[in-house]
């Protein structure tokens, strides 16, 4: 079976780890803030809080913006659930904004509606996460006005953008969000196994998202109240947080792939135009490439007619082909929730036709060939 996406381990990357379990850290060592110092280079951003999840990277950006009960906060429906459920893990409630037709990304449009409906009620949310689906930015110029507008913070759900840009600026830069949040599993841009990290350029929003990682927990001077004992064994919790650490070992891992970063999206923008070109006189429709954005392309997403047949003989021929993303909202545990099919039409349409093809930097041309093969037979 050719998976959809799967990761690119180097001798180099299993060197890195190895050297990592023969050290004396396994985990709170050097390489965890060397990784994040890594990423906030890449990214453009001041403060980087590495953890063991791209949700545990959300879930403290949330609680550092200080989300609670009695607020809201919105996100796509076009997403994986965890955009949605960081907000729940606060006590907020969730709602959805539809996306756009071309982009798959959140729609201004339907945002600037909503915000303004929201404003007329009284029910504003408090923090908006717009999600960079496939690796292609969402408008976020539009989006991070509308949100000063509004007063609604931002937190960019990343997961799918390392490595990416949106008008020529890298994404991670929170130039018009507060926080932006990337994913290291092992089907996106690069991977520590699990592994996520918060960028910012707020001191106090790195410093808050360090306690939550680490159950709230300082040997920070200026955050305590005592005067810290000499020798440095004195602590002091502070507030409540986790344990959502990062390992040595993943930040090794990560701090390795890191070095390809580029490769590797230059690799998926190769073979992103090949699928372009072989499939162009088939009855599909391809991901549009916004001129905004240079996209880290984690998805190649198409819409097919008949998805629910064409899913299966693709399956059948060895295409580990997916589909990202059944519609949050229609998920059981939020129809209980207050929510309906047809809700959020867009992405509802966009769902019923949604396949995503194989695309990671190890597929090969003979590969990407017996995909294309058998898309125009289950299509034809
Ligand atoms: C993968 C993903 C997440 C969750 O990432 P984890 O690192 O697995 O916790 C969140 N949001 C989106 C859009 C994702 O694709």
């Amino acid at each position: 079976m050719i998976p959809y996406g799967r990761q690119d381990i180097s001798e180099d990357d299993i060197a890195a780890v190895v050297a990592v379990l023969q050290s004396d850290f396994l985990t709170q060592g050097p390489a965890v803030p060397a990784f994040e110092d890594a990423i906030c280079q890449v990214a453009g951003a001041a403060y980087g809080v590495a953890v063991n999840s791209a949700t545990s990277a959300l879930h403290i950006a949330c609680m550092a913006l200080d989300l609670g009960p009695g607020d809201r906060l919105w996100t796509v429906p076009n997403t994986f659930v965890a955009s949605a459920n960081v907000g729940l893990y606060c006590g907020a409630t969730v709602d959805f904004v539809d996306i756009d037709a071309d982009t798959y990304n959140m729609s201004p449009a339907a945002l600037a509606e909503k915000l303004a409906a929201a404003e007329r009620d009284g029910t504003l949310p408090k923090v908006l996460v717009p999600v960079h689906f496939a690796g292609q930015s969402a408008d976020m110029a539009a989006i991070g006005a509308l949100a000063r507008q509004y007063g609604v913070r931002v937190i960019e759900d990343a997961s799918h953008a390392i490595g990416a840009t949106y008008r020529n600026r890298p994404v991670g830069d929170c130039a018009h969000s507060d926080i932006a949040v990337f994913s290291f599993h092992p089907v996106k841009i690069i991977t520590t196994a699990e592994g996520g990290l918060a960028t910012t350029n707020d001191a106090g929003l790195a410093e808050k998202m360090r306690l939550a990682r680490s159950h709230g927990v300082t040997r920070e001077a200026h955050l305590m109240q005592a005067d810290p004992a000499p020798g440095g064994w004195y602590y002091e919790q502070v507030s409540l947080g986790y344990n959502y650490r990062m390992t040595e070992m993943q930040a090794a891992l990560g701090l390795s792939q890191l070095t390809r970063l580029q490769d590797f999206i230059a690799r998926r923008h190769t073979l992103a135009r090949r699928y372009d070109a072989l499939l162009a006189d088939l009855p599909v429709t391809l991901p549009a490439q916004s001129p905004d954005s240079h996209s880290a392309l984690h998805l190649y997403p198409v819409q097919v007619d008949r998805r629910d047949a064409v899913f299966p003989a693709l399956r059948a021929a060895g295409i580990g082909v997916n589909v990202h993303y059944i519609p949050v909202h229609t998920q059981p545990f939020w129809q209980v929730r207050g929510f309906k099919w047809g809700d959020f039409p867009v992405a509802e349409q966009y769902y019923r036709r949604a396949i995503s093809i194989p695309l990671y930097s190890g597929l090969t041309e003979a590969d990407q060939d017996r995909v294309v093969a058998a898309l125009g037979a289950a299509v034809g």
